[in-house]
């Protein structure tokens, strides 16, 4: 075996590998593991793939403006305030790399997205992991830990893996009253939410607030990579810099463009949504498992202990039901299910009860 001496940047070691919902690739498994859409990309997109596919060996477009001006015509954004990336992830990072670093400290919340500890130690940073209340955001905590230093709060409105989200004008609040810090609202799963902008017109009015989005939940595109931020006008220049020129595939950028404006397909998914969670929610209390209620594609189940909470792991993975255990966001006795398609959620409910009435 050949091993290097050459020694990593300070801390890189540190940093704990993120660990992906399970169950890729599995044969037969029903994989609620990773928030995905059970429905898939609107077939629009799935067409524009494949028109695009023709055209593999370009590069694809180096400033992306088609999908900006999609998605700022949809939204009724400037484009020139946003900035896409190869997923959501690596627009955090981009974050973290232009304005966290040794020295300074970067704030996300108790039971947050486990990309900005890692982004945050990978830029040098100090995270601080700051508590919830009850599994909610907690603003005035992040107010009471914000200290000179700190350059970025990251908080996830809906919250994954707890599913909880905070109002509008409190995360104005905490940016407003932590401005040596750009507060990232990441909204990821804000298309669940109906009537809710994921902070967009915030980060259009205030100096210190980005948001980011994803292609990869609702719109059913994880497999290609796309995401987006929107912000004040130099904090997207100083993203930029750092930003590859090809960093979205083409393919990623058709498909994106093409499900962006297909606004039936995300009322659709959003409400099909709604109501299996809510039948999900419903069959699990029923056999004693609670959850919080959820504004997301995912219900946090919580067990009596973490023993209880791996022993129905266990029993659903052996009927081939994957979801995602959580220790590693600091609830060790929950596990977090995403809504699949109407039969996994039965069937899912149905292995919970099994397992539950077989420990009566
Ligand atoms: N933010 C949150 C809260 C997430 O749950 C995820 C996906 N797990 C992401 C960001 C990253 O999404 P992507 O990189 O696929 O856009």
């Amino acid at each position: 075996m050949i091993e290097t001496s050459i020694a990593p940047q300070p801390g890189i070691m540190d940093i704990a590998l993120y660990q992906a919902g399970a169950g890729h690739g599995l044969a037969n498994a029903v994989k609620l593991s990773a928030n995905e859409n059970p429905l898939g990309p609107p077939p629009a997109a799935v067409e524009a793939i494949l028109r695009a596919a023709g055209e593999v060996n370009r590069y694809p477009s180096s400033d992306h403006a088609d999908l900006r001006r999609a998605v700022g015509e949809v939204h009724g954004l400037d484009p020139d305030r946003i900035i896409c990336g190869a997923g959501s992830d690596e627009i955090i990072s981009f974050l973290t790399q232009a304005y966290a670093g040794p020295g300074t400290e970067v704030l996300f919340t108790e039971h947050g997205f486990l990309m900005y500890r890692i982004a945050a130690q990978a830029a040098g940073a100090k995270p601080v992991c700051v508590p919830e209340h009850d599994r909610v955001t907690d603003i005035d905590a992040l107010i009471a830990a914000a200290t000179p230093a700190t350059r970025l709060i990251f908080i996830a409105n809906p919250n994954n893996p707890t599913g909880t989200m905070i109002g509008l004008p409190q995360l104005e609040r905490l940016a407003r009253a932590v401005p040596q810090a750009i507060l990232v609202i990441d909204a990821a799963y804000s298309e669940y939410v109906e009537g809710y902008d994921g902070g967009a017109e915030l980060a259009g009015r205030l100096p210190n607030v980005v948001m980011t989005r994803t292609f990869s939940k609702i719109y059913g595109l994880g497999g290609l990579r796309v995401g987006w931020a929107y912000g004040p006008r130099d904090i997207i220049d100083v993203l930029n810099r750092l930003r590859g020129p090809f960093n979205v595939s083409s393919l990623g950028l058709a498909a994106a463009e093409a499900a962006v404006r297909d606004r039936d397909w995300v009322a659709r998914c959003r409400d099909e949504t709604a109501r299996l969670r809510a039948s999900l929610a419903e069959a699990l209390a029923a056999v004693g498992v609670p959850s919080d209620s959820s504004c997301a594609n995912f219900i946090l189940a919580r067990f009596a202990d973490r023993a209880t909470a791996e022993a129905c792991d266990a029993a659903l993975q052996a009927e081939g039901l994957i979801v995602r255990q959580v220790a590693g966001y600091g609830l060790p006795h929950c596990l977090r299910m995403t809504i699949g398609s109407e039969a996994e959620c039965r069937a899912l409910g149905e292995a919970v009860a099994r397992f539950m009435a077989g420990r009566r």
